[in-house]
């Protein structure tokens, strides 16, 4: 079995992602060994993807060696670090070769393009799980982190929301043959997300805080106004609503994007003098920028509608709907 394992590292795994200067010694010891920049600090980060739990059977190979290596680098995204280096553990419950081929190919193209290198890991056999463990570095005191927003500042988010959750939607509910372009974007914003780590880098200096949309707006800045203690308004109205969400979902669009999870957009919060810096930043990197409200004192997030009725809370109505999603779909729930 141990020289089974070696040689399916060997055909799929070594040399995969990219060749970094710093990567004194990778995979092929009993561990790695990385060089670390002066000045710089580590920055850590896991997620597992089980099956079943975080994804469908027989979700495409393709999508899940994309996804796995992609969730992680949001969360180092949403640090202002950079990704350099990448384990993997994987639980396998046989060997399929195309199924191999499929998976390390999709996780060697996008660890070439954010320029992240395999330097170990390991290959088990028992129920399909993807582990990926991604180290970068950011400067010295330089991280983006939960809990520096304050009051006064406002809240913004990237990209638009709410199509992954609508994505997912349509491959559980089997309506997989609807071939419209609106369908496939939507389908394809669950099944390779694009995490946001140009802006995160670039939010340093700018943004007060930070965290990346893995479980939905709702959860994730409600996590990071808790962890800054302080409080929120969220226009309704101000959501950025893709005209392919609004095609497939109508009404239902806005929910999706406070209640649906997996876009991997970062949340943020910055002071009213970065407006005009996250304007020039939102051009340079052809990246959509939308401002959603305001921090005050106090704690919460509160929801202002488009007829300027206050939403006093999140209601459960409002994810009642959907109620099936955040079990089903969103990852790390003790984050
Ligand atoms: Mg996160």
């Amino acid at each position: 079995v141990a020289e089974l394992e070696q040689r399916l590292i060997e055909r799929y795994f070594t040399g995969r992602g990219a060749r970094r200067g710093d990567v004194a010694l990778g995979i092929g010891d009993d561990a790695a060994v990385l060089d670390v920049r002066r000045g710089a600090q580590l920055i850590v980060t896991t997620d597992a993807l089980i099956e079943g739990v975080h994804f469908i059977a027989g979700a495409p190979p393709r999508s899940l060696g994309h996804r796995a290596l992609a969730v992680n680098l949001s969360d180092i995204a949403a640090m202002g670090a950079e990704p350099a280096w990448m384990l993997l553990a994987l639980v396998l419950p046989r060997i399929d070769h195309g199924w191999l081929r499929d998976f390390s190919g999709a996780l060697d193209r996008l660890a070439r393009r954010e320029r992240v290198a395999l330097v170990g890991g390991n290959l088990s056999r028992g129920p399909l799980s993807i582990t990926i463990t991604l180290a970068g570095v950011v400067e010295r005191g330089q991280a983006l982190r939960r809990d520096g927003a304050r009051a006064g500042d406002e809240l913004y988010c990237s990209g638009t929301l709410g199509e992954a959750a609508a994505g997912l939607e349509l491959l559980r509910t089997g309506r997989r043959h609807v071939t419209s372009a609106a369908a496939r974007r939507l389908r394809r914003r669950f099944e390779y997300p694009e995490p946001r780590v140009a802006l995160g880098r670039a939010l340093r200096g700018i943004a007060s805080a930070c965290i990346d949309v893995s479980d939905g707006l709702y959860v994730d800045a409600s996590r990071l106004l808790h962890a800054s203690g302080v409080a929120a308004e969220l226009e309704l109205q101000a959501l950025p609503l893709s005209q392919a969400l609004r095609q497939q979902f109508g009404a239902l669009a806005p929910r999706l994007a406070l209640a649906g999870g997996e876009d991997y957009e970062l949340c943020f919060t910055a002071p009213r003098r970065q407006r005009a810096a996250l304007a020039r930043l939102s051009r340079r990197l052809g990246v959509p920028i939308t401002r959603l409200g305001t921090l005050y004192r106090g704690a919460g997030l509160r929801l202002h509608s488009a007829d300027g009725k206050s939403v006093t809370q999140f209601s459960a109505a409002l994810f009642d709907h959907f109620g099936h999603w955040p079990r089903a779909s969103a990852r790390g729930r003790q984050r």
